[in-house]
């Protein structure tokens, strides 16, 4: 296993099929993973125990500043950017100025690069929590992932700590009315003795059925492409993908596969 860090505030910009040319914004600590969930895909590895010293958050005032010394440089080379993407070592929407930070983003982006979107993946588990919701409806691009209808496959793929309530998640996905992008990470594997496959006919029928209460603006699937946390996991090959999207096009929704 050679998982992978990031080990500052903002990296790349990456050439993402999905966002573009996208500058990526890392709103947790250095080198070091915070996350409320546990994912055996994760390409940060695995999520530490909770430390006794509160881990070191980028500052509100830090990540504005570093988000533009890099667009100030890039509008100087003429070097257009795509997309601003939420991403790095964790949960975003952990960040206590997560709020906050988007409405900077925004300010400095339009001063920037006005036509760039805003991106942040979230694992969907903070969107009750009304400060992060009215973020989250601000940018471009709420991507939220959910893995699963079943909540015994999201606790074995996503192993979350603390409750995890696929009601309240599907609940306030509907409150976006459509304002959000449902990302969902298919493969198979065994962890702990139990083995999962949310390509099952069980898993594909009660996942649509979910996306046709949720009613995202699209859906994102895609299967691991990189080195992750637990190594006894299987990719879906790029066929079942495409037979995946191909029964959710036909629920009349917008998909992009990404094997
Ligand atoms: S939610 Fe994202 S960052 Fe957190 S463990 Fe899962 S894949 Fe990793």
């Amino acid at each position: 296993m050679s998982t992978f860090l990031f080990d500052q505030i903002i990296f790349g910009p990456v050439k993402s099929r999905r966002l573009g040319h996208s500058l990526g914004v890392n709103l947790l600590p250095n080198n070091s993973k915070l996350c409320n969930y546990n994912c055996v895909y994760c390409e940060c590895g695995w999520t530490p125990n909770a430390k006794s010293e509160k881990p070191k958050l980028h500052a509100r005032h830090e990540v504005s500043t570093a988000l533009k010394t890099k667009l100030a440089d890039f509008k100087i080379r003429n070097n257009p950017i795509d997309s601003i993407t939420f991403a790095g070592n964790g949960e975003p929407t952990i960040h206590p100025d997560f709020p906050g930070i988007i409405d900077d983003t925004i300010e400095i982006r339009n001063t920037y690069f006005p036509e760039a979107r805003i991106a942040v993946l979230s694992n969907s588990s903070r969107i009750h929590i009304p400060k992060i919701f009215d973020a989250l409806m601000k940018v471009d691009d709420n991507i939220l992932k959910l893995d699963s209808a079943i909540p015994n496959t999201n606790r074995l793929m996503n192993q979350p700590k603390g409750e995890f309530d696929i009601e309240r998640i599907i609940e306030y996905m509907i409150k976006f009315e459509s304002k959000f992008v449902l990302q969902t990470m298919f493969l198979k594997g065994n962890f702990q003795g139990e083995g999962f496959d949310n390509t099952r006919e069980t898993e594909i029928k009660a996942w649509i059925e979910l996306i046709k209460k949720v009613k995202p603006r699209m859906v994102m699937i895609y299967t691991i492409a990189r080195d992750t946390a637990h190594n006894d996991l299987e990719k879906i090959p790029l066929e079942t993908l495409n037979e995946i999207a191909r029964m959710v096009e036909e629920k009349g929704f917008k998909v992009q596969v990404s094997g």
